[in-house]
């Protein structure tokens, strides 16, 4: 049975490239019936950042993605929290330096600062001198009774292991070249990064390792440890990194990754998730992504791990809001969905004017605002900017001098008069009315779209109207009477 994990340190929030790896582990195990793991690496307590870890929960859920097992998911293997399982890595060291895999290695800071220097200084690739590899049992022994400070580290033996990646292909990589015995428990008790994983990964029953490429140099190392353990390692598939069009590295500096962002600024999680697998492929091919959002559920049956591209993957942005516009379209025409979106408008049009007490929250006035503008908005939000708030709230005060008191009470009444509030009639109502009265119509049309809404430019007057319906309509034009 498939298991997979997603093992983030919770040193922040959840962004974009951690949502895709979630995202995939999670596709893979719902593609063959496997299971989901979520677990939280905080075996560097320096990095430590309070309540990340619940972040990066809610961030999921958020994003629907479903954990099988994890903290507060609790399973058969847990804990599920590496600090909570301390005494399972000291177990497993014990193994290590019961069988001559592992040694105490007890030199100091100032030793290994020295070797840093001297190998800059000769140019070459600093590097452990694995020094203490060759204490005696006695030397060992008395230092530790003496009480010294010091690491575990593994012994490199070997240095290389062929990886067969399930995105890459075969990849060779001689640990030895860059490092020597690595630590794997640091001397305040805490094991590495390298260590736990492997352990945690072996003892959670991980049959798929699917995470960033950036891992792939480390996945040589902890071969080397599963190998030394006896373990059967599990197979191993790293994802490309995640870049912005342009090829450049994702980075904080060129705008937000975090989800949260795209939570606050009102993206829709499908959305999201489509975008974020877009760039990397694993699915069907698609010519037209941009006309296409796949559910959660067609994601996971479509998905598959050898259709993942092993080059970078550029994220275009365009395409979020491309995505998001047809997440708006489509919850808008199923009935269940439709019902939580007006929900979700009248919150945020109340929330955007608290002062007003008369706003039309009315469901039909919704749907009908949706159905008219959902062709324009990217974010459900953007029914509330200057360019749509017309909809909701009166213009500041405005006098339609372009007609005098009495051209505008013949054109209130005409309104009043007329039955069929839509915009194609309404068009031709007043541009008869124009004529009779002898406006310019152009001057007339821009004078009402001002008088109506505030704005200079923007949805047709008529248009407007009919969105408006005729009680608000002649409510405005009335209060615009010099
Ligand atoms: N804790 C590592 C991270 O933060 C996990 C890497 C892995 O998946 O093995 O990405």
């Amino acid at each position: 049975k498939v298991r997979v994990r997603f093992a983030p340190s919770p040193t922040g929030h959840l962004h974009l490239g951690g949502l895709r790896t979630a995202l995939y582990n999670f596709l893979y195990a719902r593609h063959l019936g496997g299971k989901f793991l979520l677990r939280i690496e905080d075996t560097d307590q320096t990095r430590l950042v309070p309540g990340a870890s619940e972040r990066l929960v809610e961030d999921l859920r958020w994003a629907g993605i479903e954990i099988d097992e994890g903290p507060g998911f609790e399973g058969e293997v847990g804990p599920y929290v590496q600090s909570h399982r301390r005494e399972i890595y000291s177990k497993a060291i014990g193994e290590l330096l019961q069988n001559g895999r592992a040694y105490r290695c007890f030199c100091t800071e100032r030793r290994l600062d020295l070797l840093r220097k001297e190998a800059l200084r000769t140019r070459q690739v600093p590097r452990y001198d694995n020094k203490c590899r060759h204490l005696t049992a006695t030397e060992t022994e008395a230092l530790l009774a003496k009480g010294t400070p010091h690491c575990i580290r593994f012994k490199l033996t070997d240095h290389e292991e062929p990886l067969e990646d399930l995105i890459y292909g075969s990849v060779h990589h001689n640990v030895s070249d860059t490092e020597g015995d690595p630590v794997v428990m640091k001397s305040d008790q805490f094991p590495t990064y390298h260590f736990a994983n492997v352990v945690d990964d072996h003892l959670m029953g991980i049959t798929h390792v699917l995470r960033g490429v950036e891992w792939q140099i480390s996945t040589t190392k902890h071969l080397l440890l599963y190998k030394a353990f006896g373990w059967q390692p599990p197979k191993f598939g790293h994802l490309p990194l995640l870049v912005n069009a342009d090829g450049t590295k994702l980075s904080k500096r060129q705008g937000d990754i975090g989800i949260q962002h795209f939570r606050q600024r009102g993206y829709f999680p499908l959305a999201l998730i489509n975008y974020v697998v877009s760039a990397g492929g694993g699915f069907e091919h698609r010519t037209n992504a941009k006309q296409q959002l796949l559910s959660m559920q067609e994601l996971g049956e479509q998905f598959q791990i050898e259709r993942v591209n092993s080059h970078p993957s550029r994220l275009n942005p365009e395409l979020l809001d491309d995505l998001n516009r047809l997440e708006i379209g489509k919850r808008l025409s199923g009935k269940e969905s439709r019902g939580e979106l007006v929900k979700q408008v009248q919150d945020l049009v109340k929330e955007a004017y608290p002062k007003h007490s008369n706003l039309d929250l009315a469901e039909d006035h919704i749907l009908d605002v949706l159905n008219w503008s959902s062709q324009r908005l990217t974010l459900l939000q953007d029914l509330t900017s200057s360019k749509l708030s017309f909809l909701w709230v009166k213009p500041l005060d405005f006098q339609l001098k372009e007609l005098t008191p009495q051209q505008l009470n013949n054109l209130l009444k005409e309104l009043h008069s007329h039955q069929d509030f839509a915009k194609d009639p309404l068009n031709v109502r007043l541009k008869n009315f124009a004529q009779t009265e002898h406006l310019k119509f152009p001057l007339m049309m821009k004078a009402l779209r001002a008088a109506l809404s505030g704005l200079k430019e923007g949805p047709g007057v008529a248009e407007m109207m009919e969105i408006l319906g005729k009680a608000v309509t002649l409510e405005r034009l009335k209060e615009a009477m010099p």
